[in-house]
């Protein structure tokens, strides 16, 4: 028999992403891949549609999110798994940290107009809806209005990290990402850790970290050999994905090609059944 894959990253239109969820489930299928995690920036909302779709399809629906932190004035992103989707402080939160991002959405917009764009927050919603607000929807909103030529000179020009109409998220610490996470009886991974300095990765790992994307789209083959190392030595547990969007960020290509062995998501498991002992 075939070896099952899972990618166990992926964005759907709650967030940043270009699809719905059962629009999705059908690519994944498409794909022949078997389990997902959806993983939506500070929103759950997909699961649910996702999960009775990918049913009727035979696939395996993770419900999961993307929690940005900062520590050490960088970002890092947290990925929960096998989230409680009706723990009430999980939602609690996650409602904050949308409402937090539509306020940041407003000084992003203030700060392109007075750069002289002619651009209101109300055509960056109309795109965005009531998902998870960010800098890719500001960005596509650009391209449409024709204020920039393509979805990438929008961030290297004005969205991206101390360009000019770039704006800070709140602060989360990671520690506390890593208790809504718990707490929610997930389990928390750190999500493309390529970007993230070793010292910090190690701080997390004390802090009660279970696992690390160690196959994702942005990560070399030594940079995967390297997180499977550390996985090893710390007795973590191993995840990976494609990190799809969809749309105009131009990744349709990467899906189905970042994927881990689904015995992974086993692992996953048996470790939360040792949690709940
Ligand atoms: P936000 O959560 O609103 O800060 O948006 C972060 C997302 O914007 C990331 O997950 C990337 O998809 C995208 N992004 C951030 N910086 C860049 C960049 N320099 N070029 C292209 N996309 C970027
Ligand atoms: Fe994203
Ligand atoms: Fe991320
Ligand atoms: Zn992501």
């Amino acid at each position: 028999m075939m070896k099952e894959k899972a990618d166990l990253h992926i964005h759907t239109c709650y967030s940043d992403g270009f699809y719905t969820p059962s629009e999705l489930i059908n690519l994944v299928k498409e794909k022949g891949i078997d389990k997902i995690a959806i993983t939506d920036h500070d929103s759950i909302n997909a699961i649910d549609e996702a999960a009775e779709c990918g049913r009727s399809f035979g696939i395996e629906v993770i419900p999961g999110v993307e929690i940005s932190t900062d520590i050490e004035d960088r970002e890092v992103h947290l990925l929960g798994y096998f989230l409680d989707t009706s723990n009430e402080e999980l939602n609690k939160y996650l409602t904050f940290f949308r409402d937090e991002r539509f306020h940041r959405a407003k000084r992003i917009i203030q700060k392109l107009r007075n750069l002289g764009m002619n651009i209101s927050i109300d055509d960056v919603m109309d795109t965005a809806k009531n998902s998870a607000v960010g800098r890719p929807h500001i960005a596509n909103t650009m391209v449409d209005l024709g204020l920039v030529k393509d979805y990438y000179s929008a961030f290297d020009n004005f969205l991206g990290d101390g360009k000019p109409a770039c704006e800070r998220k709140i602060h989360v610490s990671p520690q506390s990402a890593l208790k809504i996470i718990n707490d929610a009886g997930g389990l928390s991974f750190i999500a493309h850790p390529g970007y993230v300095k070793e010292s910090i990765l190690m701080t997390l790992i004390k802090a009660g970290l279970d696992g690390i994307e160690v196959v994702h789209p942005s990560h070399k083959e030594y940079k995967k050999r390297f997180y499977k190392g550390i996985v090893n030595q710390y007795c973590l547990l191993e995840s990976g994905g494609s990190d799809f969007h969809g749309g105009k960020k131009g990744d349709a290509d990467n899906l189905g090609k970042y994927c881990i062995d689904a015995s992974k998501v086993e692992a996953m498991r048996k470790r939360l059944h040792k949690n709940t002992a």
